[in-house]
């Protein structure tokens, strides 16, 4: 049987609002979300016998049944027992360069990865709707991750619908490697703060959502127009975790003090992004936002925007 290396790439959110409470717990949310070109490779091979191994060259990933790779394997052999049972389990090598609870979705990716990655080895040829359904009991994030490029996101952020793609635009992802922000806290404090402006009938929500399909800012990916996706950047999430963490909102004013397109958190934090024309601006950006903070913690990657999620390396 053979093995498999896949490509999987970070996201970032270019719009991130919180619009009511569901019934399940989680929030309603409408994104819009983007790939990047930073990304992890994972290597899947089944390994005939009865386990899931995992390997990866960062501590700070774990390598038991709480990483999302295992936890696709082990829903794929759950729904698929009598192939589970001939082929056995899997080695999974996951090569990380996607920064650690950073809002980048590294895990969802990497556990949207192993599901097309067994998709590939089993032959079982199921669609890409058909994963992302299979993905989102896993994660919200994975089902955007399987298909990637550049996606509406809704409900708990789990119901995709494309966007024309954007490719030309360049992304500084900045991050404090001793900073990390609780997902679950970002979201309980918006909750606290916030909930009075929750909608919680369906008519409003719908409303809401497409208000965002029909918006300005999907009007400038629609056209490519990077100066007014750069303007037009919004995440809740900063109402929160910008005053708790304020070297975070500071980042974010150094890119913007800078010749960008926008730059804000992605996600819940404490990434942040910011926008740039080319690659020649967004490095020397890079290099200059590094210089004037002068923390040897900060570090920065420069990737583009990809149009694409999951794929097979030759
Ligand atoms: P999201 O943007 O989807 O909220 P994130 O980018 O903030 O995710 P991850 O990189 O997925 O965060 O890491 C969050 C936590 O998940 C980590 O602290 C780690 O313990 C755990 N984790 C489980 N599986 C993985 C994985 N494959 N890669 C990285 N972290 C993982």
């Amino acid at each position: 049987m053979q093995s498999y290396s896949l490509f999987a790439p970070a996201k970032i959110n270019l719009h991130l609002e919180i619009i009511g409470h569901r019934p399940d717990g989680y929030h309603e949310l409408v994104m819009i979300m983007q790939s990047v070109n930073l990304g992890d490779v994972i290597h899947l091979r089944a390994n005939g016998k009865d386990e899931i191994r995992l390997f990866c060259q960062n501590p700070e990933v774990p390598l038991n049944n709480t990483n999302l790779a295992y936890k696709a394997a082990h829903l794929m052999q759950q729904q698929f027992p009598k192939l589970a049972q001939n082929f056995g389990g899997f080695d999974i090598v996951i090569e990380k360069n996607i920064p650690v609870a950073a809002g980048l979705a590294g895990g969802s990716t990497n556990a949207a990865a192993v599901l097309v990655g067994i998709n590939l080895m089993w032959s079982l040829g199921l669609t890409q709707p058909e994963l992302r359904d299979l993905g989102a009991l896993l994660g919200s994030d994975v089902p955007f991750c399987i298909s990637g490029g550049t996606a509406i996101a809704t409900g708990r952020g789990e119901q995709i619908e494309p966007l024309p793609d954007l490719s030309d635009i360049w992304v500084i992802l900045a991050k404090y490697s001793n900073l990390s922000v609780s997902t679950p806290w970002a979201y309980n404090s918006y909750r606290e703060q916030f909930n009075h402006l929750y909608i919680s009938d369906s008519q409003g929500i719908n409303q809401r959502t497409h208000q965002v399909h029909s918006g300005d800012l999907v009007k400038a990916i629609s056209q490519r127009n990077s100066e007014q996706i750069g303007a037009l950047l919004y995440n809740d999430l900063e109402k929160v975790v910008l005053p708790e963490f304020t070297t975070v909102k500071a980042l974010i004013d150094a890119f913007n003090a800078e010749n960008v397109l926008g730059s804000m958190m992605s996600g819940s934090g404490p990434t942040v992004f910011a926008l740039c024309d080319n690659q020649n601006q967004a490095e020397a950006i890079a290099n200059k936002v590094q210089k004037t903070i002068n923390d040897s913690n900060l570090h920065c990657w420069v990737a583009q925007m990809c149009t694409h999620g999951i794929i097979k390396q030759s």
